[in-house]
């Protein structure tokens, strides 16, 4: 016996799909469900994480409602999914902060280290925090501290994920990584294939498919890429070559950075504005607020590192600089407990999918 009621409804509407299969050719969910004839508690996890959400599989549903049948894959793996991320979660005891991972919690969380920060520098040397101090941040935050807050909460996140991870990856019987099947994941990953919606594009406003979703998927995914990529390059220009920050306009490290924020203005405003637009019955609308939350502090981490970049020789720096390591600390801490993990536990699930795929045999 399943033990939740979104897993019960989610091993009904398998059993119904699995014995009509019209939509076998949207995306992975369907292949993956047909090689299987029951579905346990991790069979269904690896389903909804496989799921992207694209809402293709709905409005042509015949037995979607009205019919009895009350067939909604879409927000019915939406749940699922939701619910998949506290149940895998590292610690288990912070398994209700998905829950109220909201964006005024995460906002809570910015303000504080950032008076936090504010307040110590105005008490260790107050003037560093007004002066123009010509764009170097370390005459505010020292860099060894900056690498020391960073680093802790850097190294936090990377456990929980590594467990999380671990996991979920048990449970849905991921066995071994093969480097086919992860070639085919990362392509697919890469792509957002499966947010093609099988060539129409995604269910998102009034049921007409579009693929503007899947076009700001993009903008912040790759912006995330970019702007981490910014990071990486800096730590190589300061601890392999002995070049500390800050760095010209035409650097490298503010290139990537600025390319990365604009990915990461338009993709999070764009999903915002289509995840507001679009019907509510096809999306788990209780727990809307862990995904307003990471779409809005990744929005804000790239407008106030924008800010940041262009009043850096101005007295505002210190205020500037507090704000955004403010809001890129609560991003880091909120990382395991927020919507980011989607996006990990979506690409071990295409690991596997690509895997069984490529065995080509039935699952039971
Ligand atoms: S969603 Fe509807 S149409 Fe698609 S496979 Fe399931 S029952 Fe059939
Ligand atoms: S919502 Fe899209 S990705 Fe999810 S099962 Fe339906 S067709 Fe597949």
């Amino acid at each position: 016996m399943l033990a939740t009621d979104n897993l019960r409804e989610a091993e009904r509407l398998m059993t119904i799909c699995n014995a009509c299969r019209y939509c076998e050719g949207l995306c992975a969910v369907f292949p993956a469900m047909e090689m299987r004839r029951t579905f346990a508690a991790g069979d269904l996890n690896y389903l909804a994480n496989l799921c992207h959400q694209c809402g293709a599989c709905f409005p042509d549903c015949q037995y979607s409602p009205p019919h009895e049948f009350n067939v909604n894959v879409p927000a019915t793996l939406a749940r699922l999914r939701n619910d998949s991320y506290a149940d895998y979660v590292w610690p288990r005891a912070l398994a209700g902060v998905f829950a109220r991972n909201g964006l005024l919690v995460t906002l809570l969380c910015a303000a504080s280290v950032a008076i936090f920060i504010i307040g110590f520098v105005a008490f260790a040397d107050p003037a560093a925090l007004w002066s123009r101090n010509a764009g170097d941040f370390y005459k505010v935050m020292p860099h060894r501290a900056m690498v020391l807050l960073f680093g802790l909460a850097a190294f936090y996140a990377i456990v929980a994920f590594v467990f999380s991870l671990r996991a979920f990856w048990r449970d849905i019987g991921g066995g071994s990584l093969g480097p086919a099947a992860l070639a085919q994941a990362v392509a697919d990953t890469f792509t957002l294939r499966y947010l093609g919606g099988g060539g129409g594009g995604c269910t998102s406003e009034n049921e007409e498919p579009s693929s503007r979703r899947r076009v700001y998927h993009h903008f912040t995914f790759y912006g995330f890429l970019a702007c981490f990529a910014a990071t990486c390059v800096a730590t190589l220009y300061h601890y392999g070559f002995g070049w500390p920050a800050p760095y010209a306009f035409y650097s490298l490290p503010v290139l990537l950075g600025i390319v990365g924020g604009v990915g990461l203005l338009i993709g999070p405003a764009g999903l915002f504005v289509l995840s507001c637009a679009r019907t509510p019955k096809l999306t788990d609308v209780a727990r809307r607020g862990m995904d307003t939350a990471f779409i809005a502090m990744l929005f804000l981490t790239s407008l106030t590192g924008f800010l940041l970049l262009v009043l850096r020789d101005t007295g505002a720096m210190g205020l500037l600089l507090a704000i955004h390591l403010g809001v890129v600390f609560a991003l880091f801490l909120s990382l395991p407990y927020g919507k980011f993990v989607h996006g990990l536990y979506r690409f071990l699930a295409l690991i596997k999918y690509a895997g069984e795929r490529r065995s080509g045999t039935s699952v039971d």
